[in-house]
């Protein structure tokens, strides 16, 4: 596993490690045709295999029944290699939250959370085991950067709540994943060519992907402004969220590292190009820290940054890390802190906490320990 880093080191690059073998959702549909003819059969094999996987959902050689029998067992060994083994599943809310840690093909972990609402389900995945970020108050961030998912390694998350789903196993009957956030463990966009792999077999019609519209992805990041430049031209109409977390560099380079790389100005910059590029609202997130981060002072000033632009911002209330010196806010410093930007006409919400009982919230489960 990797190392614990100190205190502001940032973790650019993953450890070179194994790579997790070749799975159909790490290729687009001309490269499965492509990967179907290298082992000497039919390109249209691949749309079969894909509507299984993508469509119907499956993994099982058994229901494959418009492939021949000794051909399925080829074709699945080859391109849908499991990737996910599920280690423990957590759930609450009358099982409409449900928790999943996974164990990848080198025992590294990671989490994912299925959150069912009426109107919606969405899918907070990862992208990478651990992180290289390093803030202090995220338990993933704490314990450093194993290695970088893989694209299918991404959309298997997604692929095991919507199996689930369509099941009918999560109380509500039937359904389907509507909305997927980037929001577990990993920075997204340091595994940025792995993320947009999965962003795209989320949003590409099925077969060839999932059909989630890309209006329910939201890809969240502390702030990488190249690859929120990046991210703005792939002409993706995803939701960008950056992790703010406080509107001044004094306190920003402590709560959020990277800041001492990229200042708030300009991943300010960098999200008001995104908005303008894509037309869609960009996130503020901002975890709302006692005595930290949640002065007025510093909601006044988080206002007048954000008045008029085309943003939302996310109040997460701070889900302590174990031995963490912080806590969340006072109700009453929320309330106030809300009032003050509202008061500048910035549009905000308090997130809601689902999952706090089981660890849901932010990277604890992997990081707890292992029965
Ligand atoms: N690396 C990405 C995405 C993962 S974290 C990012 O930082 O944006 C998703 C969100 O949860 C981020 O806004 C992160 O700062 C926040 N978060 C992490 N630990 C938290 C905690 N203990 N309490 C509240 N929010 C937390």
């Amino acid at each position: 596993m990797s190392e614990q880093p100190k205190t502001g080191q940032l973790t650019f690059v993953a450890p070179r490690r194994a790579k997790p073998q070749r799975h159909l959702a790490d290729l687009t549909m001309a490269e499965r045709r492509a990967a179907v003819a290298e082992i000497g059969e039919k390109p249209f094999r691949a749309d079969q295999l894909s509507r299984h996987y993508f469509t119907r959902l499956t993994g099982s050689p058994e229901q494959m029944t418009d492939l021949p029998a000794p051909l399925r067992e080829r074709l699945v060994e080859q391109l849908m290699p499991p990737l996910l083994t599920s280690v423990r599943e957590i759930t609450c809310d009358g099982g409409t939250t449900r928790k999943n840690l996974w164990k990848l093909f080198d025992g590294s972990l990671v989490e994912s959370v299925l959150m069912r609402y009426p109107d919606r389900v969405t899918m907070c995945v990862s992208s990478q085991a651990g992180c290289g970020m390093n803030c202090p108050f995220c338990a993933t961030g704490q314990a450093g950067l194993t290695r970088n998912m893989s694209t299918a390694e991404i959309v298997e998350q997604v692929v095991a709540g919507a199996r689930a789903l369509a099941r009918g196993e999560v109380p509500g009957g039937p359904g389907r994943v509507t909305n997927v956030v980037f929001m577990g463990m990993g920075e997204p966009m340091a595994n940025y060519k792995a993320v947009i792999g999965a962003v795209r077999r989320l949003v590409d019609p099925a077969p060839e992907g999932l059909g989630i519209s890309a209006r329910g992805v939201t890809v969240s990041t502390v702030g990488l402004v190249p690859a929120i430049g990046k991210l703005a031209e792939e002409g993706l109409p995803v939701t960008l969220a950056v992790s703010l977390h406080a509107p001044d560099d004094e306190l920003r380079d402590t709560l959020v590292p990277i800041n001492t790389r990229w200042k708030v100005a300009e991943v300010l910059d960098a999200a008001w190009s995104y908005a303008a590029r894509t037309k869609r609202r960009v996130s503020i997130e901002y975890a709302l820290i006692k005595d930290v981060n949640d002065q007025e002072w510093r909601a006044d000033l988080l206002g007048r940054l954000l008045k008029g632009k085309l943003v939302h911002v996310n109040l997460i209330p701070l889900n302590p890390t174990p031995g963490s010196k912080w806590t969340a806010s006072r109700p009453e410093d929320e309330r106030a802190f809300v009032r003050r930007l509202e008061s500048h006409g910035v549009a905000v919400t308090v997130r809601d906490t689902r999952g706090r009982e089981i660890d849901g919230a932010c990277g604890q489960l992997a990081a707890a320990p292992q029965p």
